[in-house]
C-alpha cells in the first residue's frame, strides 16, 4: 500500500500533522492507499510556494511557452491514461473503461487550453479623451485555489486548472478525502512535463483542516470548487469576507423531458444515460424523468426492458455496467433518499434494494432505481440524491413541462426530447439551466461553457468563458500629449 507525501513547491514533504487516513477502495471496502492529512500551516505553505512561482520563472514564461507545457501535460496524461485511470476508479468506484475515457478526455482540457494561452487578448478602445491610448491587458489573479469532489476528481480538477494555467495562475488543489491519489499521480505528470516549482501544488486532507484555511489564505485569489451546495455556501460566505472571487459548480436536480412526439427509442436510451451512466453520481444526473401523458406507461416500460438487466458488480470487470458507490455515507444517503421515496408514496417499479453477497464485495451497492408517481413537491423530486435513482413525473404540455421543470431550486441541466424544432427552441429558452441537451444528454467539451443558474452554482466552466474567472482586466492611459493640462482643474 502506497503512503503519499504532499506535493508542494515540487518536493514530496510529510504532512505538518505527521498523521495519514487510508483511502478505500469502494468495491473491497479495504484500505489501498495511505493519504497525508494536511492542516493550515500545509496550506500556508503550498500557498506561499504558489504565489512566489508568480514571481519566478513560471511568471516570466511568454504565453506560448506556457501553452507548450500544458501540451507535454496534455501528452503525458494520455501516455498515463491507463494507470491513472486505474487510481481514480479504485478511488471513486466508477467503471473503470469509463474512468479510462474521461480520463483521455482529460487531455484535450490541456491542449484545448494550452492553444489559448496566448490567444488572450486585451483590447485598444476608442476614447472620447483627446490625445490619450487607452488599451486593456489582462492579468493572472495570481494563487488559485482548487477544491473538488469525489465523483471525478482529475476531470473536475482539469475544468480548474486548464484554464488557470493557461492564464498565467499557479494552483493548489485540494482534491476530496475520498479521491486523493489521481492528484498525486498528476503532481509527477507536472514534474516531469517540466512546470517550475510551485506552479502546481497538493494538499490533501478534510474540508475543514485544509479546505477552510485555504479559502481564509491572503496569498489565494480565486477559489474554484465544486461539490454539493452546502459547502458550496460555506465557500462563499468565507470568500465573501476576504473579498475574493469564487466560481461554485454545485448540485442539481436536472429535468429530462420527453415529449410524446420524440424518438422513443432514442430518448430511452438517452434517459438512461443522463441517469444510470456513473451510478447516478454525477451532477448532471437527469433524475427528475418527465414524461408527456400519453406517453408515460409505454415509456417506463422501455426503460424496465433496458435496465432490468443490468448487470452490477466489480467496476474493473469489462462489462459491468453499474458499479458500487463512491463511499459508505454516501451509500447510506442513497438508501435513506429511496425509503423516504416510499415513506412519501411514490411507486417503486425498478430495484430500490442493496445489492450483497461476495460478487458485491463490500456491498455499497445500489439498484437501479425507477420511481412512478412521483408528485414534484416531493422531496424524491426536490432533492439531489446523487446516486442510481430516478423519479418519474407526468405533464401535459409544454408549458407545463416548463413549469415543472423550473419548479426547483436548482438549474445545473435540462435535457429535451422531441422532433419538433420550434418545441426544442421554446424549451431551450424557457429552461431556466446552464445547459440544455436537445434529443441528448450528458455531451460537454473543453470548447463549451458549463455551468449553473440558481443554486447550482456561480461561474462556468469549459470554453473561453473559464478563462475569464481567472483573469483580471487592467486599463492602462497613455497620454500622447506633450503638455500637461492645468493639474488644479479636471477636464471632461
Ligand atoms: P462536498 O461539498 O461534500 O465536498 C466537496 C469538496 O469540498 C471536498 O474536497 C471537501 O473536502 C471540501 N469541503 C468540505 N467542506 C469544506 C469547507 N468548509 N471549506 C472548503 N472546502 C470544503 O461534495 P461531495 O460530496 O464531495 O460531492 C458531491 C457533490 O458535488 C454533489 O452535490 C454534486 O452535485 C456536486 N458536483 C457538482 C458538479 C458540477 O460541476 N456542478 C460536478 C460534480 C459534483
Amino acid at each position: 500500500m502506497e503512503t503519499y507525501k504532499l506535493f508542494i513547491d515540487n518536493q514530496w514533504v510529510e504532512p505538518d500533522s505527521g498523521t495519514w487516513f487510508d483511502s478505500l477502495d469502494p468495491f473491497s471496502g479495504e484500505a489501498w492507499a495511505r493519504i497525508p492529512q494536511g492542516n493550515a500551516k500545509d496550506v500556508d505553505r503550498a500557498a506561499r510556494a504558489a504565489a512566489a512561482a508568480m514571481e519566478g520563472p513560471w511568471g516570466k514564461l511568454s504565453a506560448t511557452d506556457r501553452g507548450m507545457l500544458l501540451f507535454k501535460l496534455a501528452s503525458l496524461i494520455e501516455r498515463d491514461a491507463q494507470k491513472l485511470a486505474e487510481v481514480e476508479s479504485r478511488d471513486n468506484g466508477k467503471l473503470l473503461g469509463e474512468v479510462l475515457g474521461q480520463v483521455r478526455y482529460t487531455a484535450k482540457y490541456f491542449y484545448y487550453y494550452g492553444g489559448l494561452s496566448d490567444k488572450i487578448q486585451g483590447a485598444v478602445i476608442p476614447n472620447d479623451k483627446p490625445k490619450v491610448f487607452n488599451y486593456t491587458r489582462y492579468e493572472p489573479v495570481g494563487v488559485v485555489a482548487t477544491i473538488t469532489p469525489w465523483n471525478s476528481s482529475l476531470l473536475l480538477t482539469a475544468w480548474k486548472i486548464a484554464p488557470a494555467l493557461c492564464a498565467g495562475n499557479t494552483i493548489v488543489a485540494k482534491p476530496s478525502e475520498h479521491t486523493s491519489v489521481s492528484m498525486f499521480e498528476l503532481a509527477k505528470l507536472f514534474v516531469e512535463a517540466g512546470f517550475p516549482p510551485g506552479v502546481f501544488n497538493v494538499v490533501t486532507g478534510f474540508g475543514k483542516d485544509v479546505g477552510e484555511p485555504l479559502v481564509a489564505h491572503p496569498a489565494v485569489g480565486v477559489v474554484a470548487f465544486t461539490g454539493g451546495d452546502e459547502g458550496g455556501r460555506r465557500v462563499a460566505v468565507q470568500a465573501a469576507q476576504h473579498l475574493k472571487r469564487c466560481t461554485l459548480e454545485l448540485g442539481g436536480k436536472s429535468p429530462n423531458i420527453v415529449f410524446d412526439d420524440a424518438d422513443l427509442t432514442n430518448a430511452a436510451n438517452g434517459v438512461v444515460t443522463g441517469i444510470f451512466s456513473a451510478g447516478g453520481q454525477t451532477c448532471m444526473a437527469g433524475s427528475r424523468l418527465l414524461l408527456q401523458e400519453g406517453i408515460h406507461d409505454a415509456f417506463v416500460e422501455r426503460l424496465l426492458a433496458i435496465c432490468k438487466d443490468a448487470r452490477i458488480g466489480n467496476p474493473a470487470t469489462p462489462g459491468v455496467q453499474v458499479g458500487p458507490v463512491a463511499t459508505k455515507p454516501q451509500f447510506d444517503k442513497v438508501m435513506n433518499y429511496i425509503g423516504i421515496a416510499k415513506s412519501e408514496g411514490a411507486r417503486c417499479v425498478l430495484g430500490g434494494k442493496a445489492r450483497t453477497g461476495a460478487e458485491y464485495g463490500a456491498g455499497q451497492f445500489v439498484e437501479p432505481t425507477i420511481f412512478t408517481g412521483v408528485d414534484n413537491r416531493m422531496r424524491i423530486a426536490q432533492e439531489e440524491v446523487f446516486g442510481p435513482v430516478l423519479s418519474v413525473l407526468k405533464f401535459k404540455d409544454e408549458a407545463d413541462a416548463v413549469r415543472i421543470g423550473n419548479d426547483i431550486r436548482f438549474g445545473l441541466a435540462a435535457g429535451v426530447w422531441t422532433k419538433s424544432l420550434h418545441r426544442a427552441m421554446y424549451m431551450s429558452e424557457k429552461l431556466r439551466a446552464g445547459t440544455v441537451w436537445i434529443n441528448n444528454y450528458r455531451n460537454t467539451s473543453f470548447t463549451t461553457p458549463f455551468g449553473g443558474f440558481k443554486d447550482s452554482g456561480l461561474g462556468r466552466e469549459g470554453g473561453v468563458e473559464a478563462v475569464k474567472e481567472f483573469l483580471e482586466v487592467k486599463s492602462v492611459w497613455v497620454s500622447t500629449d506633450l503638455e500637461m493640462p492645468d493639474p488644479f482643474i479636471r477636464k471632461y
